[in-house]
């Protein structure tokens, strides 16, 4: 592993979990939206949440050391990912008409696999499944993009093809495998990638993930766009979406650097924690031996020691065994003896030791000979029963210096071993070989912990009768380094232990540094969701705010046609059709309320000769005056139509007869006191005529109609009302200049 990204490598999992599970999701939320290729869509979804969890679990894997049961998860959910990506290929092939196998394969890859992962291992299962369904429903997958890159929508093509070629990077970098026992996985694999490029493969993996959600968020993106069909919205989602990227690469960094520092904490406590656990375990054991080392040497230099090695009368040896015996009681050590130059015992506290045939010779035991060579040495003592002790000696020297014998004294170490032992971080205390001479990991006894070529396992298994085993550490630990053990990473430390040439190595695992580390992804991931839900937030609202609008638009177009088509154009009055339509809605609603209404026709006096003398756009401009004029002075309830020319129509409702012939004859005198601008005074002909019962629409306009025309024959500028109602209403007489009364001959012509 690049060790680099060894500390990296949880934040890595984790990014690459996400990327992968947001991934999922957008595919289902695109799949929502586009039927067309939805379920290929959605079996990419099924494999991003699958795969996102995996990897997930491998990071809680990393956090909680090599759980058996997380391993087993992990590479279950991990193959059942690459299948689901294999689906999403079959289904693909099939939407292309092409060949493919049954839903079978999935049960036998499953049998095979389970075989395989039952006599060889989960990694060679994981193996397998990289190589079979990964690699080809990964490979697949992207041929199934690629062929449908031209489908239903030209606009996300790009998308498309991108999401193959990522599919086909996703699909080699899972051939990129776990090291494996067998070809190619022995050459081609994590270990063999990140030498080659100093970066891990879950990083490629990672980044490939974080292509393809972001290519999923673009072709959400464009969907969305297309709902909503806006240019402003589409700008607006452009920049909405560069900014949440911005600000998502802003809290990731944050956030990998707040992950990284949380780290340092704790790794600076866990090195200072194990330097502070060394010290006080050397102290401790330093202590036990350095007291028993001083006694040692002061029996040595005792002048009846030296005396009795060199005239070992009975006088003296028993002397000695007096000193010994006091030494012995005094220290609380076990055995206390001297031997002289060639390792033959002179006196010892364990009458046994003075049978020679009980005692071998001591002289090649590490202590006498280093007593011997440097004046002193010592030595672990494991017996039979596993119990330890330490041994130590001091040379005795003769007056003249030279050294005549060796003291020596043995303390069991039980009551330290037994103290260390409930000591919880991994410990050992070894020679300066590397062998273990102590370690609260039993099975750890008399091994090297590192290789030493001068020192293979078997020689060692030989001389200590145990298994060769290989060594816990790659390289020999000097003094504190980050390391791994059992798999596991961790900090190691080493210590002399005070002058014995011993040492003490103490490891403690990085768990803490990833718990800490775990703060920082949690925060992390919380801030950038919190910023996700703003930003869609954001984008939901306004999306509302402009189909909201886009509605209100159309209706109000919808309006504005609506009216358009009943208005007229030159005096901005209701045209014929308008009136027609509530012309028709008055019959119904007096035919079956029996309220009278009526109508009043108007056509303007000798309005060609007004055209004829002032031209027609005069003539254009009386007639919107006359419009404005007649619609100020009718009801609001009432309806002031153009009729066609120059001719209007006022509805009048809850009006008879009588009561229409009022308002006509004050619109007449109206009419004919309104000065028009240049033309001057201008006169109307009225007809009224109210509904009768069984009338049609077209019956009382007839009506209407031929009161007018009685009214243009009458003389003009006055008012007729329908003849079939009544014979004649009174009207007062106007005081125009033609001043025509109901039934008033004068000579007229026809209105048309
Ligand atoms: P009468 O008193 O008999 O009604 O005489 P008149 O000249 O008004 O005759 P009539 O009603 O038959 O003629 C209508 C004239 O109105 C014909 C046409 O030139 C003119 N006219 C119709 N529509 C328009 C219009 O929209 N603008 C203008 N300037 N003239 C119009
Ligand atoms: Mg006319
Ligand atoms: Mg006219």
């Amino acid at each position: 592993m690049a060790g680099k990204y060894l500390y990296e490598l949880d934040f890595i999992y984790f990014f690459y979990g996400l990327a992968f599970i947001s991934l999922g999701t957008l595919c289902f939320v695109v799949a929502r939206s586009r039927p067309a290729g939805a379920p290929t869509v959605r079996m990419i979804g099924l494999f991003g949440i699958v795969h996102g969890v995996a990897e997930w679990i491998a990071m809680t894997t990393l956090l909680t050391g090599a759980a058996a049961e997380f391993s087993t998860l992990r590479s279950a959910l991990m193959v059942a990912s690459f299948m689901l990506l294999t689906e999403a290929a079959r289904r693909g092939a099939i939407r292309f008409k092409h060949r493919a196998p049954g839903r079978w394969i999935y049960v036998v890859g499953v049998i095979v696999l389970a075989a395989v992962a039952y006599t060889a291992g989960f990694t060679t299962a994981e193996v397998l499944a990289r190589y079979s369904f990964g690699l080809v429903g990964a490979l697949g997958t992207s041929a199934t993009m690629f062929a449908g890159r031209n489908d239903y929508d030209r606009a996300i093509r790009p998308i498309k093809i991108g999401v193959a070629a990522s599919f086909a990077v996703y699909g080699i970098s899972t051939a990129i495998v776990p090291a494996a026992p067998f070809w190619p996985a022995n050459v081609v694999n994590e270990a063999w990638f990140a030498n080659l490029t100093g970066v891990p493969i879950q990083l490629i993996r990672g980044a490939t993930a974080v292509i393809l959600s972001l290519m999923a968020s673009v072709a959400w993106g464009s969907l969305l766009i297309q709902s909503v069909d806006s240019r402003l919205y589409s700008t607006y989602l452009k920049r909405l979406a560069l900014g949440a990227l911005a600000t998502l690469l802003i809290i990731l960094t944050v956030g990998w650097n707040l992950t990284g520092f949380i780290g340092d904490v704790f790794r600076e406590k866990i090195e200072r924690e194990a330097n502070a656990e060394a010290d006080v375990l050397t102290g401790r054991i330093a202590r036990e031996t350095s007291t028993l080392d001083a006694m040692v040497q002061v029996l040595a230099g005792q002048p009846l020691v030296a005396d009795t090695l060199r005239d070992a009368t009975v006088a003296n040896t028993g002397r000695l065994q007096a000193i010994l015996d006091l030494n012995v009681h005094a220290s609380g050590a076990s055995l206390a003896a001297i031997f002289d130059s060639t390792g033959n015992v002179l006196g010892s506290t364990e009458p046994r030791q003075l049978e020679p045939l009980a005692v071998p010779n001591r002289q090649s035991e590490p202590w006498f000979v280093g007593a011997m060579r440097n004046g002193k040495g010592h030595s672990l003592d494991i017996d039979s029963t596993g119990a330890r002790s330490y041994i130590t000696a001091s040379a005795v020297r003769s007056a003249s210096g030279a050294v005549i014998g060796v003291a020596m004294m043995e303390s069991s170490l039980e009551s330290l071993a037994a103290h260390l032992r409930a000591f919880d971080h991994l410990f050992f205390v070894i020679d300066s070989r590397g062998v273990v001479l102590l370690s609260n990991r039993r099975a750890e006894l008399q091994r090297t912990l590192w290789p030493r070529p001068d020192l293979p396992p078997q020689s060692l298994g030989e001389q200590f009768g145990a298994p060769a085993r290989p060594a816990i550490f790659a390289h020999e630990v000097k003094g504190g380094e980050w390391s791994t053990i059992d798999g596991r990473p961790g900090y190691v430390v080493r210590e002399a232990i005070g002058t014995t040439g011993w040492s003490l190595v103490l490891s403690i695992p990085s768990t803490d540094i990833f718990a800490g580390r775990l703060l920082g992804l949690v925060i992390t991931t919380q801030i950038a969701i919190g910023m996700l839900v703003y930003f869609m937030g954001r984008e939901r609202s306004v999306r509302d705010r402009f189909l909201r609008l886009r509605r209100v638009q159309l209706h109000h177009r919808a309006r504005k046609l609506a009216q358009k088509a009943s208005t007229d154009a030159l005096t901005g009055v209701p045209n014929r059709l308008r009136f027609d339509e509530r012309l028709q809605e008055e019959v119904a609603r007096s035919e079956r309320t029996g309220a009278p209404f009526s109508l009043v026709l108007l056509d303007i006096d000798r309005f060609k000769s007004i055209n004829d003398v002032y031209g027609h756009p005069r003539g254009d401009q009386v007639l919107v005056q006359l419009a404005h004029t007649l619609k100020a002075n009718v009801r609001q309830t009432d309806l002031l139509a153009r009729w066609g020319g120059e001719e209007f129509v006022v509805l009048l409702i809850d009006t008879e007869l009588a009561g229409a012939a009022e308002v006509a004859e004050k619109l007449r005198v109206l009419i004919a006191h309104t000065p028009f601008e240049q033309v001057g005074s201008v006169t109307s002909s009225f007809g009224a005529a109210e509904f009768h019962p069984g009338d049609s629409p077209s019956g009382i306009l007839a009506r209407a109609d031929q009161a007018l025309y009685r009214a243009k024959v009458h003389g003009r500028n006055r008012v007729e009302v329908d003849v079939g109602a009544a014979t004649s209403i009174a009207l007062a007489p106007d005081m125009a200049q033609n001043g025509p009364l109901v039934g008033d001959n004068r000579k007229a012509s026809a209105r048309r």
